[in-house]
């Protein structure tokens, strides 16, 4: 029996024109994912179809298609060639060991193979799965079993019982690509990860202050944005020194103007990183109101330093239970939560200011060279490449 998985496409559907670009870079990015198993990735009409893969690797391969965005829903399938005699052949075997109700379920995109129209077909094909075996009994209502029979236009049928769903949403590159503020937090992987499955192509990056901040910090965003290659495919991280910025603040400004200075130097060097590398969009995993970092004043002048790329914040509606939720499903919630010192945590003031005013802040930036700090940051850009392999 020849085993193959049978993936359906969801919301590029809906895409007339661009069918075509939506389709091929849904394959390109299944091909991409599956490369290390040596599997074919092949299109038949309305569908794909993953092949000629080691049965023993079909587990990480189901576990690495649920989390392709644009994968509506997929099954592991039993594929002959369409003909009543086959189809009847291999139900018969899929069943024989079974015991307790089923129903049979026919899908036609192929009207002109067979004879029999789909409820026709049901009725044959179940038919004769109960003269095999005598432990089934029919139950279109509730049955325990569901045989599908999905008939398709290249003269194949494939024959399956479950239907796993996928994450849905657009394949990755088709909505362009944008650069993510990745801390070591639990919402900037969240964050991550919604914009892939809207189609966008994420890069992070993520500000240290080495050596105030540990090796250990370095590596848990590493670990993280590896678990999150498995929905943005290959990931790149700019790593950034904020050491620098941090020393001059805490020496010469006032001290609960930190965070306010630090985060608009991290979004001036985020733009700058959008600028040189074609990056379209600034991604934050902020939540209004969440900290003091995060009202909506504190937003608006941090987000002042940013001239010309659109800051996306994916999360802004979110209440934390909300995000948690999502970070435990995507199976980044455990490593988010390891101890570990972010650069935001370094010389924290007492009493940050939480409605700072653009006049005051600018101020206080002024006492500093802050342009020239910003420009050796960039020069101390690391580039570290993640795979989820
Ligand atoms: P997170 O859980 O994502 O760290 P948070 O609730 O702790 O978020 P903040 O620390 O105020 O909130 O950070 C808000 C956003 O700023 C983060 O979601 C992230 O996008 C960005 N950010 C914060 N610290 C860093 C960092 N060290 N490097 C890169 N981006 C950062
Ligand atoms: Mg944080």
């Amino acid at each position: 029996m020849k085993k193959v998985i049978l993936i359906r496409f969801g919301e590029i559907f809906l895409k007339g024109k661009n069918r075509g670009f939506f389709e091929k870079t849904l394959v390109t990015n299944i091909r991409e994912s599956l490369n290390s198993f040596g599997a074919i990735v092949e299109k038949i009409p309305g569908r794909y179809i993953v092949k000629d893969y080691n049965e023993d690797d079909e587990f990480e391969i189901v576990d690495r298609l649920k989390k392709i965005a644009g994968i509506f829903s997929f099954s592991v399938a039993y594929c002959v060639p369409t003909s009543l005699e086959e189809i009847e052949k291999i139900s018969v075997e899929l069943m024989k060991d079974l015991s307790g109700t089923f129903k049979v379920e026919t899908n036609r995109a192929d009207k002109h193979t067979l004879e029999l129209n789909s409820i026709q077909i049901s009725a044959k094909i179940g038919g004769n799965v109960l003269k095999n075996n005598k432990n089934l009994k029919v139950d279109v209502k509730n049955p325990k079993y569901i045989l599908n029979i999905d008939i398709r236009e290249n003269k194949e049928t494939y024959l399956y019982e479950e239907n796993i769903l996928g994450v849905g949403g657009m394949p990755v590159s088709t909505s362009g690509n944008g650069l993510l503020l990745l801390s070591g937090g639990i919402d900037s992987p969240v964050a991550g990860y919604m914009m892939a499955k809207r189609g966008v192509k994420v890069a992070s990056v993520h500000f240290h202050s080495y050596p105030y901040t540990s090796n250990f910090a370095r590596e848990k965003v590493e670990k993280l944005a590896k678990i999150i290659s498995g929905y943005t495919g290959k990931m790149t991280i700019y790593m950034v020194s904020m050491t620098e910025l941090q020393e001059q603040i805490h020496e010469k400004c006032n001290d609960s103007y930190m965070i306010t200075l630090l985060r608009r130097g991290m979004f001036t060097v985020a733009e700058k990183i959008c600028k040189k590398y074609g990056k379209k969009m600034i991604i934050t995993g902020e939540s209004l109101g969440q900290v003091a970092s995060q009202t909506i004043e504190s937003m608006t002048v941090v987000s002042n330093v940013v001239k010309s790329t659109p800051i996306i914040r994916p999360l802004v509606a979110f209440d934390k239970c909300e995000t948690i939720d999502i970070a435990k499903k995507i199976g980044t919630f455990e490593t988010s939560i390891e101890p570990f010192e972010d650069c935001c945590t370094v010389f924290l003031p007492e009493n940050p200011v939480t409605r700072p005013q653009l006049d005051k802040v600018l101020v206080e930036q002024n006492k500093i060279d802050f342009d020239d700090i910003i420009e050796r940051a960039m020069q101390s850009i690391e580039i570290v490449e993640i795979n989820q392999d």
